[in-house]
């Protein structure tokens, strides 16, 4: 069956796994990124997200699986590749002797389709001045000019590693939402790695949860945060370690009140609930960030997993 174009991926790892030492870093990992769409990845520190991107960038080589790019592999085809990605490292690493302006002619010369009108407006809207040394620019305003080195190419792909840190809330609340959806809305493709949960939920359409190297769920936001459940729950008696009612993954909570995770359909487990003795008094549809944090707790304190 000829494949659909628009499903056609811009990003796709098969079955990559990096160890370095005794830690697997990526263990078997599987993801796909559409054309257009917005992809966050998310992850406690150390679980793997930067290690992932490098593997998109080419500067890790996949010593298991196979990782593909525009159809490319990143590693071996670093130029036809990274031309048509703007990328904003994890650590944003800068010439400190340029100026604000000299670093954007000398990035210029990279990108063919680099927007020098786009480039201005971004240095505008991030408030940042054409004549200062990138040596004397505030954390926050080093982030913002990452920023307008990665969008100003007007790349097909832009990967964004952990874009928030050092932006303050409001650039990140308002600007980087504003600009992530621009350029998925133009087409674009956006692969970005954040610890700011709200954030993922605010901007992402696909989500992928990374746990010790393994990728445990990756759907699009939507389809995911409708299959999982919390309900809150009043039992008799106080408990005092955590319940075990079998669908449940996880629970948060003390004494009598507790917070139960599933996810699928409600009636069995309720059900099952009500059959401990205990009482279903709330329903509510968690967070990305509840769902993330009940998820990677229930890995953690090897509780029932969900399938
Ligand atoms: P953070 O949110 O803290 O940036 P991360 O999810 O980006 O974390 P990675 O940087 O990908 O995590 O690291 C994944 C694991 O691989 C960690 O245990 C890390 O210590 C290890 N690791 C990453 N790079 C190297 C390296 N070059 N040499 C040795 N270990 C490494």
């Amino acid at each position: 069956m000829a494949s659909d174009p628009i499903e056609r991926p811009v990003v796709e790892l098969e079955g990559v796994s990096r160890r370095f030492g005794a830690t697997l870093a990526l263990d078997n990992v599987n993801v796909r990124v559409p054309e257009g769409v917005v992809f966050g990845l998310v992850g406690t520190n150390g679980a793997g997200k930067t290690t992932l991107i490098k593997h998109v960038m080419g500067q890790l080589r996949a010593v298991r699986g196979k990782v593909s790019v525009f159809g490319l592999d990143p590693a071996t085809h670093p130029t036809e590749v990274l031309s048509r990605i703007g990328y904003l490292s994890e650590t944003g690493e800068l010439p400190e002797w340029m100026r604000v302006h000299e670093l954007l002619r000398f990035m210029r010369g990279f990108y063919p389709a680099w927007d020098e009108s786009y480039a201005d407006s971004l240095l505008t809207t991030f408030e940042l001045s054409r004549d200062t040394k990138v040596g004397e620019l505030s954390k926050g305003q080093r982030a913002r000019l990452g920023l307008t080195l990665a969008l100003a190419p007007r790349p097909r792909l832009i990967v964004l590693d952990e874009p928030s840190s050092g932006l303050d809330p409001l650039v990140r609340r308002d600007i980087l939402r504003a600009i992530i959806r621009t350029i998925a809305e133009e087409g674009r493709t956006v692969v970005f790695s954040s610890h700011l949960l709200d954030e993922v939920e605010r901007v992402a359409d696909r989500v992928a949860i990374i746990d010790r190297g393994s990728i445990i769920q990756n759907d699009d936001l939507t389809s995911l945060k409708a299959s999982f459940h919390r309900v809150v729950v009043r039992f008799d008696a106080p408990v005092r370690d955590r319940p075990t009612i079998d669908g449940c993954f996880n629970w948060q909570g003390s004494e009598r009140q507790w917070s139960a995770y599933y996810r699928g359909a409600s009636q069995d487990v309720e059900e099952k609930i009500r059959r401990s003795g205990a009482e279903v008094i709330d329903r509510q549809a968690p967070t990305l960030a509840e769902i993330f944090l009940a998820l990677v707790d229930s890995r953690h304190s090897d509780i029932e997993s969900p399938a």
